[in-house]
């Protein structure tokens, strides 16, 4: 353990190989202190757009603290989070007019179930009970683990989560079957939100479904005055080939969460976005209406400022066009495995392409996440296979011969796996 200190996340000590530190990143690389470079073919767990320091973002930073620093955001207000609002407002979907800030996408979610129910509550008529997708991830505090699957992950803290109701996935051929669920539990009047990840199941498997799906829970939701929260924190900021995935259904959440990308990746962030109806909700002479929820950092000037450059970089940078060619880049690459014996389910939205490597036994499903890690790292990619799941998502400045490596290290990996089959 090299005298560290250090309590990673998600890590098992005791299984887990020296980790190499990273002293150096840039666009889709970054370096370790023994001069090896690694391809970041997962955007450091989803949150760089762009490519590592972006010369705008880190500019944006460098000049926010020149005159910034955390500034109590109760009572007081600030220019870059003041802008930052506006800007939002206008790159979200219509209908989503007030901007509540916190500092991750857990955080985003958290404030989103606690609007859901001061929604309800100001207005008269509490409800509590959330409906959830199967199989989804919306963070790892107590109320995110509550509508999230339940599993490995969380199961030392089942007592503490709340009980839900679930949807099942809208598997292909299936999603009649969701949307008649979900239209069955809307009925009960002590329903109050529909949570959902739009367009990609992220943590739970990169799971895909079509956008009529969504489109169709959001009027199912809008007919039994149930909220529709859209957690937007992996699929916002371009991956699945628009700004945000909402975009390509044509409906607006009553709620929308984004974090990760929201500073393209170079600091914490996260905003909580809301209608007007549950903004007024809480604004009354009655101080008790309030919205009750506050972090330390909300709207820290120096992530805002990021943030900003971000929202610069959107606007002045041809990022949709970027976007659009790596989807096809994505596309045409992973097709090489769609008739594949060893993968099943080869299959993209946007920028992100993901696959399922066949595997024997559901034993051996268990070490081949980890596995495949190891056996990318040795090639300096950054690959974080969910169990079976290989998945590639990267900055939009990587390259298409940097693709090809990386497709070719997936081929190369797929070997040893069908050999034990
Ligand atoms: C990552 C993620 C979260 C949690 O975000 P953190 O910043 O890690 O707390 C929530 N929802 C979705 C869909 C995510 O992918």
């Amino acid at each position: 353990m090299n005298g560290s200190a250090v309590w990673h996340p998600f890590t098992q000590h005791a299984v887990e190989p020296a980790m190499p530190s990273v002293v150096w990143t840039e666009g889709a690389w970054l370096q370790t202190n023994d001069g090896t470079r690694i391809l970041d073919a997962i955007s450091s767990w989803w949150v760089v757009t762009h490519g590592h320091r972006h010369p705008k973002i880190m500019d944006a930073i460098r000049n926010a603290t020149e005159t910034l620093d955390q500034v109590i955001f109760a009572g007081l207000t600030h220019e870059p989070a003041e802008q930052l609002a506006s800007a939002l407002v206008e790159m979200t979907p219509s209908g989503l007019d007030w901007v509540f800030y916190s500092d991750s996408g857990s955080t985003s979610v958290e404030v989103a179930l606690k609007m859901a129910l001061g929604f309800y509550r100001n207005n008269g008529a509490p409800r509590s009970r959330i409906v959830v997708m199967e199989s989804s991830y919306h963070g790892d505090t107590i109320g995110a683990m509550s509508v999230g699957a339940r599993g490995v992950f969380n199961a030392a803290y089942e007592p503490l989560l709340f009980e839900v109701d679930t949807i099942p996935f809208p598997a292909a051929g299936l999603e009649q079957k969701t949307l008649d669920r979900f239209e069955q539990l809307a009925r009960d009047r002590r329903v109050a939100a529909l949570i959902v990840e739009p367009l990609v199941v992220g943590a739970g498997g990169m799971l895909m479904y079509p956008a009529w799906v969504l489109a169709e829970l959001k009027h199912i939701a809008a007919r039994s005055e149930t909220l529709f929260i859209a957690d937007e924190v992996m699929t916002g900021w371009g991956r699945t080939g628009t700004v945000f995935a909402c975009e390509q259904t044509g409906i607006s959440p009553d709620i929308l969460c984004t974090s990760k990308g929201l500073t393209g990746g170079a600091i914490p962030l996260a905003a909580t976005l809301a209608t007007d109806a549950i903004f007024r909700a809480h604004y009354s002479k009655d101080r008790a209406k309030a919205f009750f929820h506050s972090s330390s950092y909300t709207a820290n000037p120096i992530a805002c400022a990021a943030a900003l450059a971000n929202v610069g970089i959107w606007n002045d940078e041809p990022v949709g066009k970027r976007v659009a060619a790596l989807a096809r880049m994505q596309a045409e690459k992973v097709a090489r495995f769609s008739e594949d014996p060893r993968f099943e389910d080869v299959r993209t939205t946007g920028t992100i392409a993901a696959l399922d490597l066949r595997v024997g036994n559901a034993g051996y499903l268990a070490e081949v996440g980890p596995r495949l890690r190891a056996f990318f790292l040795e090639r300096g990619l950054l690959v974080r296979p969910l169990g079976n799941v290989i998945y590639v998502l990267p900055p939009y400045c990587v390259t298409s011969g940097e693709l090809d490596r990386l497709y070719e290290a997936i081929d190369e990996a797929a070997e040893p796996a069908s050999d034990s089959t």
